[in-house]
């Protein structure tokens, strides 16, 4: 075999937890270090080390993405009540996704990777559909009560100045009810903004935009405003050069034309609209296994893994011994979109070529009718096959070293 590609700027490597754990170290073995002289910035973010580090490790391998600009994640446990026991915690730790995004200011962007023989529920949906989720405020950091009958509610703001402006939201005459706050911020709907140009610039599709603005004459359609200022001042120009198209409209027209659509755009959503909109999209596209996630910053640092959790179901019985069949596809995507960002960044078109392949000899395993159980269910291809975690790495490689000789 010939040489390895080398990598001239390391990638930052964030481990995890349970079978993705296991997932990644075969994947790195069968799939990568055969072919890619890797280069990685290690961080474990595996539970037990997190709680060993106090969490830093966390914080240290979000710091290293700044530094070097792209990361890939393996998927971790988010703490719980039954976590704390499983694996003696000394503290409740945060989700690691909140943390890397709170530090990143980052968008996520969750796409499906669609093959031939799996059609979705929405068989018009020929192309994948990706959902940007604006994840800061509105109904998340809410404020609400529970009023009683005859209670006079008001929205009161006091500026710097200690001037307050009040405005009735409903008297409470005839009947107790329930009230809520919310907010977002003009800096935070910036970034999200921008992560959305910069993305749709990035993977040359048109990018959709929606809200409730006829409703919400001053809270949506601030969103709108804000989304249409930067596309006209800094994005304009650049969409008409690529050819994409920034398209804005209502929340309930979007999602008629979404149905109607064939995919092939990035859907921009409010954060209550994107944590609905991609259940929906996730589930007709067919298994969680084949959605990808990638977090980017609005200036640009790109941080890749699968959308889905660790698997643990699969992971207990592949402790107990038994076989397990799971799906690695968005685990080997997000590597290959990792090694494929870097490879642009880096002007190493061997690197980004060796990615190409890799996700084309994934895809071709499936469409050849060599699965996992998940997509097994679901393919209605006639020569369809069953295989084990493993073999499935196997037969990625078999069509990998192929390609890599050809
Ligand atoms: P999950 O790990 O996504 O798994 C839920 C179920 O979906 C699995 O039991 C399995 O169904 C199916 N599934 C998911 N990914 C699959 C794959 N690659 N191949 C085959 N089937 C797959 O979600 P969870 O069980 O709710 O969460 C488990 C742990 O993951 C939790 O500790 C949670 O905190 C963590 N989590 C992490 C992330 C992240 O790091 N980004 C995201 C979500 C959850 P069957 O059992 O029916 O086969
Ligand atoms: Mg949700």
């Amino acid at each position: 075999m010939s040489e390895k590609i080398k990598m001239t700027t390391p990638l930052v490597e964030m481990d995890g937890d349970e079978m993705t754990r296991i997932i990644w170290k075969m994947i790195k073995d069968i799939l990568i270090t055969p072919y890619v002289d890797l280069k990685t910035d290690y961080y474990d973010l595996g539970l037990v080390h997190r709680n060993e580090t106090n969490d830093q490790v966390t914080i240290d391998s979000a710091e290293a993405t700044k530094k070097y600009g792209v990361a890939v994640k393996c998927a971790t446990i988010t703490p719980n009540a039954q976590r704390m026991t499983e694996y003696d915690l000394k503290e409740m730790w945060k989700s690691p996704n909140g943390t890397i995004r709170a530090i990143l200011d980052g968008t996520v962007f969750r796409a499906p990777i669609i093959v031939k023989g799996i059609t979705p529920l929405l068989p018009t949906w020929t192309k994948p559909i990706t959902i940007a989720r604006h994840a800061y405020g509105d109904v998340y950091k809410n404020t609400e009560m529970q009023v009683a009958e005859g209670s006079k509610c008001e929205l009161v703001c006091t500026d710097q100045e200690g001037n307050e402006t009040r405005s009735l939201i409903y008297d409470f005459k005839d009947s107790a009810g329930v009230i809520q706050g919310l907010h977002n911020k003009d800096n935070s709907i910036r970034s999200f903004a921008k992560a959305c140009f910069n993305f749709a610039l990035d993977t040359k599709q048109d990018l959709w935009f929606a809200t409730k603005d006829t409703i919400s004459k001053k809270y949506d359609h601030r969103f709108k405003d804000i989304f249409a200022e930067i596309y006209e001042a800094e994005y304009k120009e650049k969409f008409e050069a690529a050819g994409i198209e920034y398209f804005y409209t209502l929340i309930d027209d979007a999602v008629a034309r979404v149905v109607r659509s064939n995919g092939g755009y990035i859907w921009a959503c409010k954060n209550y609209d994107g944590d609905v909109m991609s259940d929906m999209v996730a589930t007709a596209f067919g298994s969680l296994g084949m959605m990808t996630s990638v977090l980017v910053s609005p200036d640009g640092v790109y941080e890749y893994e699968a959308a889905h959790g660790t698997v643990t179901r699969h992971y207990y019985k592949h402790l107990k011994g038994e076989e397990t069949s799971t799906n690695s596809v968005a685990t080997i995507f997000a590597w290959s979109g990792a090694l494929k960002k870097r490879g642009e960044l880096d002007g190493n078109k061997e690197l980004s070529e060796y990615a190409e392949k890799l996700e084309k000899a994934t895809i071709q395993t499936i469409e050849e009718g060599v699965m996992t159980g998940d997509l097994y269910v679901l393919s209605h291809l006639e020569n369809k096959k069953k295989v084990n975690t493993e073999d499935f790495l196997l037969e990625i490689n078999k069509r990998l070293s192929a390609l890599m000789a050809g």
